[in-house]
């Protein structure tokens, strides 16, 4: 696969070398077709939609629509009328958690994980503190997966919703979300699924899952940042309240009283991010060309090779073991601050994260400041896997 050559960023650098990009699930890098449909917009579609009569407005509509068809196919939902964007994970899940306020009520629990990023705590936090909720959250080993044991005692009949991550950014755990979401449904308890991590790596069917809710992030496969998705199935959208209110959700606005749009138009109160939606549907259909199975295998053997050099290195020290691992290896250099080790890999032109990954309980349980998180997508090569590896061996020398 000569798919580098798809992302323009991985040919260019400020003192002309070339960059080893292992932070994508950060965000990914954006391939010429994406950044080609945006410009396209910007220079041939671009006016706002849904209201105007004239032509331009006509074809941004369709554009806009289109991708969202894109989106509903991609991840197996019913209907376009389940697909909401939104500006990514983190405003999907604050728009379920606002529009929970009226239905969860005080004694109930939402419960959630270690594991999470701190996307899928602050709104339940938020949510409970004004609904008189508890947060709970299931353990996890220390090899970082879920205990599935602690999982069926705290989903319980006081259980409002599980909100749970598919893929750890912090240690890449693969999460057995279709038998936590079983679990929650024993209890009639609604279901979320973080899906930022997941979508690009997994192939998704909402329908098989039968969760309530699906999130994910359009910037973490190689669509615009500011562009997301919230999957809800439809009955739920039906119930729910809209969480925000303005132009475009409403069906009749009195100076009193209004009454509102279907879904998904219900969700999306004001002009949206029309050219962000149309990368995200330039970004599915980049993403359809490559075989799910290709991508997982390629990334496999990276992740192995990488695992393999790590783990020869005795000043490293792997964090997490999870059974079924994505795209991701967090570590430490014994006796070094991960955010030195990341300067150190950048003067070598290896692009890291260190940090706790907005994972602060998660950190706090494996009783560490934060992780060097190294992080793969396609257009990674062995050649990364040994500038990370060379890298991490020079920094052990320095540190
Ligand atoms: N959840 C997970 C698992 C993530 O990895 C991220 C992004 N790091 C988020 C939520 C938040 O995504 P965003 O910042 O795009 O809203």
């Amino acid at each position: 696969m000569s798919i580098r050559k798809d992302f323009p960023i991985l040919r260019t650098s400020e003192n002309g070398k070339t960059i080893t990009y292992l932070d994508s699930a950060a965000t990914t890098q954006k391939p010429t077709s994406v950044i080609a449909a945006v410009d396209h917009y910007y220079r041939q579609q671009n006016s706002n939609i849904h209201r105007a009569a004239h032509h331009l407005a006509d074809i941004a509509t369709r554009a806009y629509e289109h991708a969202r068809e894109l989106c509903r196919d991609y991840i197996g939902a019913a209907e376009t009328a389940e697909i909401i964007f939104t500006s990514g994970t983190t405003a999907s899940i604050n728009l379920v958690a606002q529009a929970l306020t009226t239905s969860v009520k005080p004694g109930q629990t939402i419960v959630i994980s270690e594991l999470e990023h701190h996307s899928n705590i602050v709104p339940w936090q938020m949510l409970a503190e004004r609904t008189g909720a508890q947060i709970e959250a299931i353990a996890i080993t220390d090899e970082g997966d879920l205990d599935l044991a602690d999982a069926r005692v705290k989903i319980d009949s006081r259980c409002a919703l599980v909100a749970i991550t598919h893929i750890s950014n912090g240690l890449g755990s693969i999460n057995p979300v279709d038998e936590i979401i079983q679990l929650a449904k024993q209890q009639d308890a609604l279901t979320l699924v973080d899906g930022a991590q997941a979508a690009l790596h997994l192939d998704l069917d909402v329908q098989a899952l039968d969760c309530d809710f699906y999130v994910f992030s359009g910037h973490k496969l190689f669509a615009p940042t500011g562009i997301g998705i919230l999957y809800g199935k439809r009955r739920r959208l039906e119930e729910l309240p809209p969480a925000s209110g303005g132009g475009e959700m409403i069906e009749k606005v009195t100076l009193t009283k209004s009454t509102y749009q279907k879904p998904p138009f219900k969700f999306e109160p004001g002009t949206p991010n029309i050219a962000g939606a149309i990368g995200l549907g330039a970004a599915i259909e980049y993403i359809n060309h490559i075989p799910k199975a290709e991508l997982k295998t390629k990334e496999d053997a990276l992740i192995e090779a990488a695992l393999t050099g790590l783990q020869n290195m005795p000043e490293v020290r792997l964090v997490g073991r999870p059974q079924q691992r994505s795209a991701v290896i967090s570590f430490l250099l014994e006796g070094a601050h991960p955010n030195d080790v990341g300067t150190l890999l950048d003067q070598q032109g290896v692009a890291v994260r260190t940090g706790h990954h907005c994972n602060m309980p998660l950190m706090d349980r494996l009783g560490i400041p934060g992780t060097v998180r190294a992080s793969f997508s396609l257009y990674n090569n062995e050649q990364d896997v040994d500038a990370l590896i060379a890298g991490v061996r020079k920094a052990a020398t320095f540190l």
